[in-house]
């Protein structure tokens, strides 16, 4: 919460699949200073009751401290103002204004929202747009005004690709299933990481050439004539049939005790070391293939891969050079913004760039934040 004597004057939350991003404005009650600050903070949709209850208390705080006439000597502040996007704010609409009692609450479209957050961010606020190379992984871009068009890939649960040919002028031209809530559902499935974060901090250690089959796997070497480095992965996974079966065979040749017809993928499977203390069953000697880590980066740069390389293609359709990566899939991490600000270059043969943004997950907050400002 802002401290106490904070006046909150505006609120939006953005509701989606996974995630509740609320975004609020406050200001000192005692300054003589104009202007104030924004807030940022998410909750699991899921949790939705403790995100209300966050509001409530903003709200509470409103109530107070404008009853008393704002405590500054000045004009009374207008009522507070609520508005909501994303999914939730039509699945969840009773509920808020139950939790808000009397106040009013503006519903506004979840992709409008997006648009005008984003060229809020790019055409307002220094130091918000960057690009991402491994020797600079936060160059910072000038707002600027002449921004259009540019296509907008929004990586939320799902995937968007919107056209953006003006200020609130928008095409969705295309959207893809395989995004963040994959990389989340799956890696709950196939390691032990209870978080996204954790999830993340596993990608960050692990080999995707544990279980990705690499051109050298293939080629022994690079493949220079078509532009593929040994390096480049031929197929996400490919590796992990080939390496169980060889650990299967090296344990049963040493006498192993391993069953063989042990479920492949139980979470509990002495080949996936997860981050809790392996399986009592599995044999010291055994040295697992891979691990949870090494499969955790091998799908983050699957499902990123896959992304970058869909964004190429429709900034290609569309005859659009700016691609800019929001949603919280992103969440500032390094091999996500690697992989995808890679993809564009390689396809675009270095003609195109990926923009990023420190508050990528809040695009629709702060769309419906100054959506209504006056
Ligand atoms: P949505 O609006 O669909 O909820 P978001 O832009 O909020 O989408 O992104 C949700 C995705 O962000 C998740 O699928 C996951 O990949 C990632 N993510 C980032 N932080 C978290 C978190 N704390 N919990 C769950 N997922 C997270």
């Amino acid at each position: 919460l802002p401290n106490h004597t904070a006046v909150v004057s505006h609120i939006a939350i953005d509701i989606g699949g996974t995630l509740a991003k609320l975004v609020w404005f406050s200001r000192e009650a005692h300054s003589t200073e104009p202007g104030g600050r924004l807030n940022f903070l998410s909750f699991e949709t899921e949790h939705i009751d403790e995100c209300l209850e966050h509001m409530r208390r903003l709200k509470d705080k409103h109530v107070e401290l404008n009853g008393n006439g704002n405590g500054d000597g000045r004009r009374p502040r207008n009522d507070l103002c609520v508005m909501a996007t994303g999914g939730g704010a039509y699945k969840f609409y009773d509920k808020i204004r139950d939790v808000l009692g009397g106040v009013d609450v503006l519903r506004e479209d979840e992709m409008e929202c997006l648009i005008i957050g984003l060229d809020f961010f790019i055409t307002e606020i220094p130091r918000e747009v960057f690009t991402y190379s491994e020797t600079n992984p936060m160059h910072f871009v000038e707002p600027s005004e002449n921004v259009y068009p540019y296509l907008l890939v929004n990586i939320g649960s799902g995937v968007s690709f919107l056209k953006v040919s003006g200020p609130r002028n928008y095409e969705r031209v295309g959207g893809t299933s395989l995004g963040g809530g994959t990389l989340w559902g799956l890696l709950s499935l196939l390691t032990g990481a209870r978080t996204f974060d954790e999830m993340l901090e596993l990608a960050s250690q692990g080999d995707n050439a544990k279980v990705d089959m690499l051109v050298g796997d293939i080629y022994g070497t690079d493949y220079g004539k078509i532009g593929l480095k040994s390096t480049t992965i031929a197929s996400s996974f490919g590796k992990v049939f080939r390496s169980k079966r060889q650990a299967e065979q090296e344990a049963e040749d040493s006498g192993g005790r391993r069953h063989k017809d042990h479920h492949p993928h139980h979470p509990d499977s002495p080949h996936l070391s997860s981050p809790s203390p392996p399986p009592s069953h599995a044999s010291d000697d055994e040295t697992p293939p891979f691990t949870s880590a090494d499969i955790s980066v091998s799908l983050l740069y699957a499902i990123s891969n896959n992304i970058g390389q869909i964004a190429f293609l429709q900034s290609q359709i569309h005859e659009l050079s700016h691609i800019y990566f929001g949603g919280s899939f992103i969440r500032g991490h390094p091999q996500t913004m690697n992989t995808l600000s890679y993809a564009i270059r390689f396809w675009s043969k270095g003609a195109k760039q990926a923009y990023f943004l420190r508050h990528e997950g809040y695009l629709g907050a702060v769309g419906a934040f100054v959506k209504r400002q006056p």
